[in-house]
């Protein structure tokens, strides 16, 4: 009788299948909330911007902190550097903040690859003057009128222009447009630069990106060996992202001791980002230049 065993058989494997399948349907069923809720607070934590490593990294002639602010765990690292010239350039500050901002609210993510360091004023006694705080603030706090025209803030509590205090073809005395500058006492003597020179060789950067105001020009940078051919790609492709205009050797006046010839000269791509105005942060432009740096790292 194999004709009835087979149909047996066939009827009793049916009956398996059929509850296997009901089985399968009622568990997937049962399952499908745990699956769509289980991973996604893992997905969340993911997603969610690391949180920063703040540092103070040194201080100021007047014991102000200088703060670096760290995102991203990549090898490669990018430094961002605003308030060089203190309250007289706020707005290169207020930008670094709104840079820093956008990293903790998670609308600008760092690449897997790539780690930003963030000082967001290397001036914080120039930012006082002027600002009346030498950290966070936003532009309505700032008085009207002030500083654009004076240079008032500029300098730091020595009356030094640190950017004129760096280690390339350094002199004690430089100039800012026709005016004479202190340079300091020698390259480096100013806690401020010191700090900076610390923070670069400590991080290691593989470019290095200045904030200042204003010319509307971004401005690549040279020390005795010439413009770096990186520090060319990287002036063309923010200047082109952000709008800003772009001048491959700076040559308005004669400059001494500035901090991205001493990145030139040893070896570190370095621009200067010159803001349009000294009343805006220029986030949106600064934005698009950024990613469009990053574009080439
Ligand atoms: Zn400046």
């Amino acid at each position: 009788m194999p004709t009835g065993k087979n149909k047996i058989i066939g009827i009793i494997l049916s009956v398996i299948l059929i509850v296997f399948a009901v089985g399968a349907f009622l568990s997937t069923d049962k399952e499908t909330p745990e699956v769509t809720t289980e991973p996604t607070p893992t997905e969340e934590t993911v997603t969610t911007p690391a949180l920063p490593t703040n540092a103070i990294v040194g201080t100021s002639v007047e014991g102000r902190v200088i703060e670096t602010y760290t995102y991203g765990t990549g090898s490669t690292t990018l430094l961002f550097v605003g308030g060089v010239h203190g309250g007289y350039e706020w707005n290169s500050t207020l930008l670094a903040y709104e840079f820093i901002d956008a990293l903790e609210a998670g609308t600008f993510i760092v690449p897997a690859h790539l780690r930003f360091v963030i000082i967001p004023t290397l001036n914080p006694d120039g930012l006082f003057e002027v600002v009346g705080t030498s950290g966070r603030f936003i532009a309505a706090e700032i008085p009207p009128n002030d500083a654009h025209t004076t240079g008032r803030g500029r300098f730091n509590a020595n009356d030094v222009d640190l950017n004129r205090n760096f280690d390339c073809k350094w002199k004690p005395e430089s100039t800012w447009r026709s005016k004479v500058v202190s340079a300091g006492t020698e390259a480096f003597s100013e806690p401020e630069a010191k700090t900076l020179k610390r923070v670069v060789e400590n991080e290691n950067p593989v470019a290095v990106v200045f904030w200042h105001s204003q010319a509307n020009t971004v401005y690549a940078s040279e020390c005795e060996a010439g413009v770096l051919p990186q520090t060319l790609a990287i002036m063309n492709a923010y200047a082109n992202a952000a709008n800003y205009n772009s001048v491959s050797s700076f040559d308005a006046y004669p400059i001494s001791g500035d901090a991205e010839g001493w990145l030139a000269s040893i070896g570190i791509p370095a621009i200067t980002v010159e803001l349009e105005t000294k009343t805006s942060s220029e986030w949106q432009r600064n934005q698009a230049g950024i990613k469009a740096l990053i574009g080439l790292y």
